[in-house]
C-alpha cells in the first residue's frame, strides 16, 4: 500500500491508500518518491480543473517536478535506491524535432499530471510510481533530494536564459520572482550575467539576493533603468511586467519570455518591439537544459534552501496547494514522502 494525493474537482485534493500494479511495463523503472514540488502548471490545475483551456477527463494526480529512489530497476541497471531526477518530458523519439533534440516541440510527447496527454498520466505527488526508465538520470549520492527536484523548473528556467542569449558580463533584469523569476536569476548568474529583478515583494527580492541578483526593484516603489538592459526575462505572466520590459530593454535586446501571459485587457507597447529593435522569444520547457541543471545543482553551489518556502508530506498536499494559492509563499513549496 501506498499513500497518493488526487485532484478530485478544483481545490479539492483526496488522499488515499492504494495498490501498485503487480506488473511495471517493460521500458518503465518503479520508484520511490524522494521530494517532488509545485509548479504553477498544477496551480492552474487545483484552481480550475483546467490549464490554458485544457480541462481534465478525470481526478489526476499532479506534479511533474520530482526526484526519486529506485525501488525496482526492471531490468534497467539501476542500483535499488539510487537517487535519480526525474525528466518528466516523455518524448517520441522518432520525429523530425526529436531528431533535432527538440524535444519540447515534439507533437506526441507526454507529460505526467497535464490535461494535454491523453489518456491523462498520474504525477508524482504520491510515494510511489512507475515512469519510463530512460527519463530517469542518476546522480551523486551526495546530492540533497529537496534540491534535485528543481532539475525541472530549473531547466525551464535555463532554456530562457539560453534561447535570449544571456552571456557573459550582460546586464539581465528578471521581472517577477516567483519561482521561475528566482530559477531564471540562478541561470543567468550561472552563465555571468549581472542580474536585477522586479517583484510586488521585498521578500521575494531578499531571495533573489541569496541566489546573486544585484539590485531589487519592489513594483511601485522603484523603476528600473529604461533602457539599461542587453536581456529582459519575463517571468511574472503580467502583461504590465512585459511593458516594463519594453522599457527596461535597451536598444536591439532581447525579452526572453518564460512566463504565460494570458490574454487580457491591457495593452501591450507593441510600438516599441519595433521602434527598439527588441527581439522576443518565447520558450516553452527545455531541450539539453535538464542536462546543465542536473549538473549546477550537483556542483552544490546554488542556495537552494533561500528559494523554498516550505514541506509537506504527501498526506497534506491539499494544505500545500492552499499555501500556493494564497500568494504569499516566496520560493518553491516541496511534497515529501507521506
Ligand atoms: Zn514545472
Ligand atoms: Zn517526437
Amino acid at each position: 500500500m501506498y499513500t497518493r494525493s488526487i485532484l478530485n474537482a478544483a481545490r479539492e485534493i483526496r488522499i488515499e491508500l492504494a495498490e501498485m500494479p503487480a506488473e511495471i511495463a517493460s521500458d518503465h523503472v518503479r520508484l520511490r518518491l524522494a521530494t517532488a514540488s509545485i509548479c504553477g502548471t498544477d496551480m492552474h490545475y487545483f484552481r480550475h480543473f483546467a490549464n490554458a483551456g485544457f480541462y481534465l477527463d478525470r481526478p489526476v494526480t499532479l506534479g511533474h517536478e520530482a526526484c526519486a529512489f529506485v525501488e525496482d530497476a526492471n531490468g534497467h541497471g539501476f542500483a535499488p535506491g539510487q537517487l535519480v531526477a526525474i525528466n518528466p518530458v516523455i518524448n517520441c523519439g522518432a520525429c523530425e524535432n526529436c531528431a533535432a533534440g527538440d524535444i519540447n516541440m515534439c507533437a506526441t510527447k507526454r507529460f505526467p499530471g497535464s490535461a494535454t496527454t491523453k489518456p491523462h498520466i498520474d504525477g508524482f505527488f504520491r510515494d510511489l510510481f512507475d515512469f519510463p526508465a530512460r527519463c530517469c538520470h542518476a546522480v551523486a549520492e551526495t546530492v540533497s533530494p529537496d534540491h534535485l527536484t528543481f532539475a525541472e523548473p530549473l531547466a525551464c528556467a535555463m532554456h530562457a536564459v539560453n534561447r535570449a542569449g544571456v552571456t557573459v558580463g550582460h546586464k539581465v533584469l528578471v521581472t517577477g520572482c516567483g519561482p521561475m523569476g528566482l530559477l531564471a536569476t540562478v541561470g543567468a548568474v550561472a552563465k555571468g550575467a549581472e542580474v536585477d529583478v522586479t517583484d510586488l515583494k521585498q521578500e521575494a527580492l531578499d531571495a533573489a539576493g541569496a541566489v546573486g541578483a544585484r539590485t531589487g526593484f519592489v513594483i511601485g516603489g522603484s523603476t528600473p533603468p529604461a533602457a539599461g538592459y542587453d536581456v529582459v526575462i519575463e517571468a511574472s505572466g503580467s502583461p504590465h511586467a512585459y511593458n516594463q520590459a519594453l522599457d527596461a530593454v535597451r536598444k536591439q535586446g532581447t525579452i526572453g519570455v518564460l512566463s504565460l501571459i494570458q490574454p487580457s485587457e491591457v495593452p501591450i507597447n507593441l510600438h516599441l518591439n519595433a521602434l527598439k529593435e527588441v527581439n522576443s522569444i518565447g520558450s516553452i520547457l527545455f531541450t539539453s537544459e535538464f542536462a546543465d541543471a542536473v549538473a549546477l545543482i550537483e556542483a552544490g553551489t546554488v542556495d537552494f534552501e533561500a528559494i523554498t518556502a516550505a514541506r509537506y508530506p504527501v498526506a497534506e498536499t491539499q494544505a500545500a496547494c492552499d499555501l500556493m494559492a494564497e500568494g504569499r509563499a516566496v520560493g518553491k513549496v516541496l511534497i515529501k514522502p507521506a
